[in-house]
């Protein structure tokens, strides 16, 4: 079975990225990210540190505002705004999870939506829903651009989608939608779930449970993403048990050096976008 690398096609990703860094520096812009991390989460502490080495290998200037695990609703708001009126900051983003006595939901509404490089404000998912330009959630961007990359059309088929998430799922479902797929989301309440993931021509497991998609969950020969990161005895494995699936699968996505690789790529393509678009 073939597998679905995410690793060279983020390559060539990075590679457009580093091209459109210079450009924008040969303009007097230096594209600029910022992620603002809350407290020391050491899932979070990886993957920021992930992200600041991608920009600063595509020659994207990354800082990161660092806050107390104890701070504030106010100061991380505040520290969001001070990012809001840098001129010299095209993308922001906030590390998620929080701490859970600070409101997610508020502090993603306050980052200017033209800045928002995750694409989690309420104005970039609005846009995606109706068919308008806008800042796209990276891992969801990403799927679309690997199974671009492999010339797997998605145009009439069956996409089936095991999570409803804000991050992933929905916005997955929006994209899918958008290219012509038909598309079933499937979670936690789906009754059945089996009967409709063997109905998938490609399906994508974005649960956040160690092997949950079993060969059994499979029609022969369909296409499997797995957006799963799942920490196992100090492994990371993905949401499909790799091993009984790529028995049945058409093609399979590989964790990790699948997924997680485009969610960074994308992220650098979301950062130069708002460089290009709002930097001069
Ligand atoms: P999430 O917010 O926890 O959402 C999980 C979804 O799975 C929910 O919609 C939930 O249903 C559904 N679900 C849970 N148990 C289920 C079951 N037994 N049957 C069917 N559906 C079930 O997670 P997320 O943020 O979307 O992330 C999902 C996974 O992707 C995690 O492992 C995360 O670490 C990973 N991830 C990876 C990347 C990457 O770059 N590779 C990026 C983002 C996330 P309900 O809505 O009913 O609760």
């Amino acid at each position: 079975m073939p597998v679905m690398e995410g690793r060279s096609v983020a390559a060539r990703w990075k590679a457009d990225a580093a091209n459109r860094a210079q450009a924008c520096r040969a303009r007097g812009i230096v594209p600029q990210l910022a992620v603002v991390m809350v407290g020391d989460d050491p899932a979070s502490q990886v993957y920021v540190r992930n992200k600041d080495k991608a920009c600063k290998q595509a020659g994207i200037l990354s800082s990161i505002v660092q806050l107390q695990t104890d701070c504030t609703q106010e100061e991380l708001e505040a520290a969001v705004k001070k990012l809001n009126e840098d001129t010299a900051v095209h993308g922001i983003l906030v590390q998620l999870p929080l701490p859970a006595h600070l409101n997610e939901e508020r502090v993603l509404s306050i980052i200017d939506p033209e800045k928002d490089v995750d694409g989690f404000h309420a104005v970039n998912s609005g846009r995606l829903a109706i068919g308008q330009r806008g800042f796209v959630p990276c891992t969801a961007l990403g799927v679309m651009k690997l199974l671009e990359a492999y010339d797997i059309p998605v145009r009439g088929r069956h996409v089936v989608i095991i999570g409803r998430s804000n991050i992933v799922g929905k916005p997955l479902a929006l994209l899918m939608l958008a290219a012509d797929a038909t598309v079933t989301v499937c979670h936690s309440k789906t009754e059945n779930l089996k009967e409709l993931t063997r109905q998938a021509d490609i399906l994508v497991a974005a649960v956040g449970r160690a092997n949950f998609v079993t060969a059994d969950m499979v029609k022969p020969g369909a296409v499997v993403i797995d957006v799963g990161t799942n920490r196992v005895d100090g492994k990371l494995v993905g949401d499909v048990n790799a091993e009984e699936v790529e028995q049945v699968a058409g093609y399979l996505t590989p964790v990790p050096g699948g997924v997680g690789q485009m969610t960074i790529a994308m992220l650098l393509a979301n950062t130069l976008d708002a460089a290009e678009q709002y930097g001069f």
